[in-house]
């Protein structure tokens, strides 16, 4: 017998919006990082929502073309005038440190430490987020009218950090559905103070991740909260084996911002998750855009890489580049907001919802329609005002249930929305008309 999976059931979307907001507060002042104390705090977070499995990986671990590097960690960062004034405080901002900045204690003048300094000339309040993992370098990031302000003069310069040996964090959560076929959800987790990339995106899967582990889904999910790239590729190298049970995933990012919403299309362009994506937004009658897959973005550009090739695309609202907030100190808890994670939160239970009943049917009585009336069909549907659709809905399901066409391309082809076809089919199966594919 078809079991429904009602992924929207029980769950009060607004309710859970000020919960993720509040997980998106508790996550904000952490410093993170790609490796570090600050990534595991964050983890252990969200470990309070979720039970997270949380894997270390050692710093030198070849994976694919790629090594673990040193595990870095920063205690205090700070830049003093003549007059011994602090006038950069990385405990004011850990946005003014160049993440992943080498261990310096120094004194210098202006002119030698401007080659260490970055702004953002044209928004001259914001503080710019930098990073430098892979070249060990330092630097510190500040308004660009901070700079505008500085006298020339001596300055000691301190950044109290470590790179080390050590491990590369990352947090798996798998959800065993009644099927061994999986669905990946995930996240980076990598970037330190800024709300809608990174900590959005975190604050969806968790509370989307505890919804499903408290319904009974088909499908076997897994959420990935992983540091950008490396992470990604990391887990893929250790995973290569069992990447074959991944049937639809997303990645998940920039999703608490006012912005319309986007999504970026898995590398294979046409894959169902493709098809759940764009029906939602269309029939969400919000303005929105549909994106065709490139090489870059998020870490759907690993699980897209022509040796895997997964069916995972990218959900955002605004896309990275796009919003002037982006990548600065404007990225904060004033640009994310609990409704726009709650609308990003239910188009993607929508998505899941279509994907866990997209299926095949065949229809028993071919030949010509069955008789509906004698069957007491036309009011055996229940609690629907619009009959004439559901009559429409009965009709469109028996005539396109070949063992051709998924439930989603019958919504598609009627113009009727998937979840009333979605339901017929349950009815029409229960009266023997339809039958599984
Ligand atoms: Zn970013």
């Amino acid at each position: 017998m078809h079991k429904n999976t009602d992924i929207n059931n029980s769950i009060n979307v607004n309710d859970i919006s000020c919960q993720m907001y509040q997980l998106v507060s508790d996550m904000y002042p952490i410093c993170r990082s790609i490796t570090g104390d600050g990534l595991r705090k964050t983890l252990n977070i969200i470990k309070q929502h979720i039970p997270l499995d949380i894997h270390d990986i050692p710093t030198g671990t070849q994976v694919f073309d790629w090594t673990i590097p040193k595990e870095w960690n920063i205690r205090d960062a700070f830049i003093k005038n003549s007059q011994g004034e602090k006038i950069i405080n990385f405990h004011q901002s850990n946005l003014h440190i160049v993440n992943y900045s080498i261990n310096i204690h120094e004194k210098m003048l202006l002119e030698d430490l401007k080659a260490h300094l970055y702004t953002l000339h044209d928004q001259p309040d914001w503080i710019p987020y930098r990073t430098s993992y892979y070249k060990e370098n330092w630097g510190f990031c500040l308004s660009h009218n901070q700079l505008l302000e500085l006298k020339d003069e001596e300055y000691e310069v301190c950044i109290d950090s470590s790179l080390e040996n050590g491990c590369l964090t990352y947090g798996e959560y798998y959800i065993r559905g009644e099927k061994t076929d999986e669905i990946i959800i995930s996240c980076h987790t990598c970037h330190p103070s800024l709300c809608n990339d990174n900590l959005s995106g975190i604050a969806l899967a968790t509370f989307l991740a505890k919804h499903l582990s408290e319904i009974s889904p088909s499908y076997s999910y897994r959420f990935l909260f992983i540091p950008g790239t490396i992470g990604s590729i990391t887990w893929l190298a250790l995973n290569e084996a069992n990447v074959d049970k991944i049937k639809h995933g997303l990645v998940v990012t920039c999703v608490g911002d006012p912005g319309k919403s986007h999504y970026k299309k898995s590398r294979r362009g046409n894959a169902e998750i493709d098809k759940a994506v764009t029906h939602v937004l269309k029939s969400s009658g919000q303005d929105y855009e549909i994106m065709e897959f490139s090489p870059y973005g998020y870490d759907e550009r690993q699980f897209c890489s022509p040796g895997f090739n997964l069916p995972v695309g990218c959900f955002m609202r605004s896309p990275h580049g796009t919003y002037p907030q982006y990548h600065t100190s404007a990225d904060n808890l004033e640009l994310v907001q609990p409704q726009y994670l709650a609308d990003s939160l239910s188009k993607i239970l929508s998505v899941l919802d279509i994907i866990e009943n997209n299926k095949k049917y065949l229809n028993q009585n071919p030949k010509c329609e069955p008789q509906l009336g004698k069957r007491g069909l036309y009011s055996a549907i229940g609690g629907q005002t619009d009959t004439k659709k559901s009559e429409m809905a009965m009709l469109w399901v028996l005539n396109l249930s070949d063992g051709n066409h998924t439930l989603l391309e019958i919504s598609e082809e009627s113009g009727i929305e998937f979840d009333v076809i979605n339901k017929t089919a349950d009815t029409l199966l229960q009266f023997n008309l339809l039958k599984e594919c």
